[in-house]
């Protein structure tokens, strides 16, 4: 499908007028609109409940709209929790699905009320200890099923070489310990394969899970409360992709559901999902402007961002559309290396890629970062984070985050004579 920026070329230089490029723009009619849509294709279930992804997109702002729109957030550090605390969600509203944990962001989940994911059966030690005055009534753990996961258009994925989650003899161990310490509702979680663009995923995972479910509860005479989808559903960064349709992937999850859950007696188990792609990366894009044209073996484009304000060029490969605003209708001049100043020649934003005669000054609309995108910011080079703006939906612009300045970079020095030098305020 064709992608359309939610900013014109005026609008972006009245933004940039106040804020420099590069920054972050996240469009909150279509953040809300696209949760409306999750709640809507899942509302045969009446426990279904989206965790946001926390990781994807860790702004306050940001969850402050989820919320709103009925999400929970599903954390896995200590920055995570606190942000989920900061917008005022606690108990079943968190999902702390983490894994190498440290003890201590175990105990600030269980004083949140927190619904616990447990990703490996050795970590019920450790919550022994978080849970000495007793466990929570619910409980849920995280599944990894081992082997090749396939669909039928051929994508798939390698659980066998996952770190997460526990094999099944695993899990139904862990249930029966924690059925011993009191635990009366559990969860069932797993995360199979990242950026599916298939509306299959959700209900080839959910069959798998819910027949575990169903053999989880029969065997060990357990309540099973939830099924944890997970994220991993994707999005179209390519034009030429289809997007993923949320109804008909909520529609599969119910014939399942209907088919196996329903049918064995346990219609009243809740679905809960963990997006964080789906619910934020098409609503996000990267504004940069166009500072160099160099012209040697190949040709450039040198714009202001670079890796360390978006990573997944970088480090996946990913393709990012990229609209020069202002020359949406006009044609292809040549292909061209669209790439930023780290000393690191992975720091591409597009490669051979298809675009209009680029002008010093020019600014470059990065299609589709609204996930992963300015959360994977780093600092090399000495490269700052950009600031994050929210397009409200009366059309004013909102700073969420403020851009990085050097101070903040030279701030982890602060007790020493070097800070002294290197901080002017
Ligand atoms: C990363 C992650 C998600 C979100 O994944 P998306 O691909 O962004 O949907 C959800 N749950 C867990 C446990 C994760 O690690």
């Amino acid at each position: 499908m064709q992608k359309i920026p939610v900013l014109t070329k005026d609008k972006a230089e009245e933004i940039a007028a106040k804020w420099p490029t590069p920054f972050y723009i996240y469009d909150e009619k279509g953040i809300r609109e696209n949760a409306r849509n999750v709640n809507r294709a899942f509302a045969w279930n009446s426990g279904f409940r989206e965790y946001f992804a926390v990781k994807a997109t860790p702004n306050p702002f940001i969850m402050q709209i989820l919320k709103e729109e009925g999400c929970g957030f599903d954390c896995s550090s200590m920055a995570e929790l606190l942000l989920g605390e900061a917008v005022g969600a606690g108990g079943d509203l968190i999902m702390f699905s983490s894994n190498e944990t440290p003890q201590c962001e175990y105990e600030k989940a269980a004083a949140m009320g927190a619904i616990i994911n447990i990703d490996d059966i050795t970590h019920i030690g450790m919550l022994d200890e978080v849970f000495a005055e007793g466990y929570p009534d619910t409980m849920s753990v995280r599944f990894n099923p081992g082997g090749i996961f396939r669909m039928s258009n051929g994508i798939m994925d390698n659980p066998w070489d996952s770190k997460y989650g526990m094999t099944k003899e695993q899990v139904f161990e862990a249930f029966g310990m924690l059925k011993e310490r009191g635990v009366k509702n559990f969860g069932i979680h797993a995360f199979l394969a990242s950026n599916t663009v298939s509306d299959e995923y959700y209900p080839v995972l959910a069959r798998k899970l819910f027949a575990l479910a169903v053999e989880a509860a029969t065997e060990l005479d357990i309540r099973i409360a939830f099924i944890n989808l997970s994220g991993g559903v994707g999005i179209d960064y390519t034009p030429e992709e289809r997007a993923n349709d949320i109804f008909a992937i909520g529609e599969g999850v119910r014939q399942v559901y209907d088919e196996i859950l329903t049918a064995a007696g346990m219609g009243n188990v809740a679905i809960y999902t963990e997006m964080g792609r789906f619910m934020l990366g098409p609503f996000g894009s990267l504004v940069t402007r166009a500072i160099h044209k160099k012209h040697i073996y190949k040709e450039y484009i040198g714009v202001d961002a670079c890796a360390a304000n978006l990573m997944r060029p970088a480090m996946y490969g990913a393709y990012h559309h990229i609209t020069v605003l202002g020359k949406e209708n006009e044609p292809a001049a040549g292909k061209f290396d669209v790439v930023g100043s780290l000393c690191e020649n992975n720091d591409k934003f597009a490669v051979d890629r298809e675009l209009p005669a680029v002008e010093n000054g020019d600014l470059l609309y990065i299609h589709d970062t609204g996930a992963h995108g300015h959360a994977m910011g780093y600092n090399y080079n000495g490269r700052l984070r950009s600031a994050e703006l929210l397009l409200k939906e009366d059309g004013s612009v909102q700073e969420i985050r403020r851009a990085e300045t050097l101070d903040d970079y030279f701030v982890t020095f602060d007790t020493t004579e070097y800070a002294k030098a290197l901080i002017t305020e």
